[in-house]
């Protein structure tokens, strides 16, 4: 049974293990997310923000996603080291996962612009 890896639980990540998932319908699958929910839409985010749409309006792959398609998440543990050659990931809470295929599918995160005033209260970075 082969085991596979998907670091990032969001838009690639989900594909990824749907995808795996039906052309493997035995494998091993985990997705390892460093945030605490489920997967969501960031699309949606200012909608969010602005009151318009609940938190649950907003997931893309709730529990049933995971729990139908055989999917581990592991949640609020980011990755923290890769080794390569041994096939094992680390994570910040000290777990280690070894896997047969990996997917780093950790998107992008916002860039400060480096100007004045940027680290003010108040002041804040929407992805
Ligand atoms: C407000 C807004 C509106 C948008 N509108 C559109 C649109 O209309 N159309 C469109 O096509 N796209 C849109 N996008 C872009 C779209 O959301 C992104 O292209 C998409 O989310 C990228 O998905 P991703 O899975 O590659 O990365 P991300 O969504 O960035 O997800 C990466 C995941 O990996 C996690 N991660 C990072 N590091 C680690 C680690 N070390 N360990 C574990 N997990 C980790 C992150 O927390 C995150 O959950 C929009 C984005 C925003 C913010």
């Amino acid at each position: 049974m082969k085991n596979y890896l998907i670091i990032g639980n969001s838009a690639a990540g989900i594909s990824a293990a749907r995808e795996i998932r039906r052309s493997d319908p035995a494998g091993r699958i985990t997705v390892l997310s460093d945030e605490p929910s489920f997967g969501y839409s960031r699309v949606l985010l200012p909608l969010y923000l602005a009151g318009k749409l609940r938190r649950k309006e907003m997931l893309i792959a709730g529990k049933e996603f995971y729990s139908s398609l055989g999917i581990r998440l592991l949640r609020n543990d980011p990755a923290v080291n890769i080794d390569a050659k041994a096939a094992r990931v680390r994570t910040r809470r000290g777990k280690g996962l070894a896997y047969d295929s990996l997917l780093v599918a950790t998107g992008a995160s916002p860039r400060k612009l480096g100007v004045p005033g940027e680290d003010l209260p108040r002041v804040h970075y929407l992805r």
